[in-house]
């Protein structure tokens, strides 16, 4: 691939760190970034890349700029704190960037400025577009400054949809700093609170402010890879820590006799209980709580777990997870991290506590940027 014909900021922008290489390459890289830290552990699995490594972005983040009486859209690059001016990203969805392209003209319409985050001024602090894959439906996040007053909202939202029939959600939220997010006190000015996608046959919402993977068809990869790599019976009982909105452990739940999965995020847990609902699902228990403390608890109550699925943040396990969980001792624990320095540190901990290596597997679920997701498979050691 041509690097312009790819994206002609590419050089400017930090999203893709990767952008000089073809995709080939970037597997080889991603590669050789698993091989580095796991190759003494076991042998490593070849990469699953994805089959479109573009355009794969569920949820875009823009921000605007007045340029020459003109709005413009780009890309934020906390770095050096400034905006590169793009409407056509190459990881984001054709539809997101069109979305951004018609909020430019519609701002300056509606005579809404951007806001300066280096002066303080302006109402629109940044927007950002969901998106389904598997039904197309558009949430249109739009972040404004606590004290601005967003004008003729309705009118507005009506323009908006006019334009894009498949946005089914427009929400204004507030946010005080002056730095960028999905802000506070949503308010749906058109349609629903949320859009719903499918992965691996169940449906996920997802709302203004809800974790969801970024890339749905890896997203799908990822899971079946870490689902068949737990290779549950229908005796198995297992525990899904670090569960987020319970997308894992939904998924091994028609697999398995029962799931516990622990998320420490009460809004991911309340998203986690409507996922239970409308998949009806009734296997799967979702608990609020620190996995720390959880499973001193479940080891204190003597509970049986045959499997635990980890998918922590990029911190990885605490020390002290880590020893409940050899106390708990599963018979297979399957980790999957997108940081794969604490996780191969927390692997060794688990060699060395009963447990052998298994498989390494990289997933690319992040084409074009530097980052690689990984999962592991480690087995109990009979003593
Ligand atoms: N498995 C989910 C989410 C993974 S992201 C998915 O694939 O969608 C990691 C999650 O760990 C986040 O939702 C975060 O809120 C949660 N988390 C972070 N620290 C935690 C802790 N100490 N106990 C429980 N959950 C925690």
């Amino acid at each position: 691939m041509e690097k312009k014909k790819y994206c002609p900021v590419c050089k400017k922008c930090s999203g893709c760190q990767l952008s000089n290489m073809d995709y080939e390459r970037q597997l080889k890289f991603k590669q050789n970034e698993v091989r580095i830290r796991f190759n003494r552990l076991c042998k490593v699995q070849k990469i699953l890349g994805a089959k479109s490594p573009l355009n794969y972005r569920n949820k875009a983040q823009f921000v605007f700029k007045k340029i020459k009486g003109k709005v413009q859209s780009g890309i934020y690059q906390s770095a050096d704190k400034t905006v590169v001016i793009t409407d056509s990203c190459a990881l984001h969805t054709k539809e997101q960037n069109a979305v951004a392209r018609t909020l430019c003209d519609l701002f300056l319409k509606f005579r809404i400025t951007p806001y300066d985050l280096h002066k303080g001024t302006g109402l629109v602090k940044n927007v950002i577009v969901r998106q389904s894959f598997h039904t197309g439906e558009l949430m249109v996040v739009i972040v404004c400054d606590y004290n601005g007053i967003f004008p003729k909202e309705k009118d507005f939202a009506k323009a908006l949809r006019e334009k894009h029939k498949n946005i089914t959600s427009i929400i204004l939220t507030r946010h005080k700093g002056r730095t960028l997010n999905a802000g506070e006190n949503p308010k749906v000015i058109f349609g629903n609170a949320h859009i719903t996608d499918r992965i691996c046959n169940l449906d996920f919402v997802i709302s203004y402010n809800s974790f969801f993977q970024i890339n749905p068809m890896q997203t799908e990869v990822l899971y079946s890879k870490a689902v068949e790599l737990a290779n549950l019976t229908e005796a198995d009982v297992v525990l899904d820590a670090y569960s987020g909105t319970g997308t894992i452990g939904m998924i091994c739940s028609p697999h398995c006799k029962e799931v516990y999965s622990v998320e420490l995020n009460p809004n991911a847990v309340k998203d986690a209980r409507e996922n239970k609902r409308i998949n009806s699902i009734e296997n799967v228990n979702l608990v609020c709580a620190d996995s720390e403390d959880y499973i001193k608890t479940l080891r204190e109550e003597n509970a049986v777990i045959n499997v635990a699925l980890l998918d922590p943040p990029r911190a990885g396990c605490s020390r002290s997870f880590l020893n409940s969980l050899c106390r708990l001792a599963p018979q297979r624990i399957v980790y999957v991290s997108c940081n794969m320095d604490t996780q191969v540190r927390d692997v060794r901990f688990l060699i060395k506590n009963g447990y052998k290596l298994d498989v390494v597997q990289g997933v690319d679920m992040f084409p074009f940027t530097k980052h690689t997701e990984c999962i592991v498979l480690l087995t109990k050691l009979c003593n």
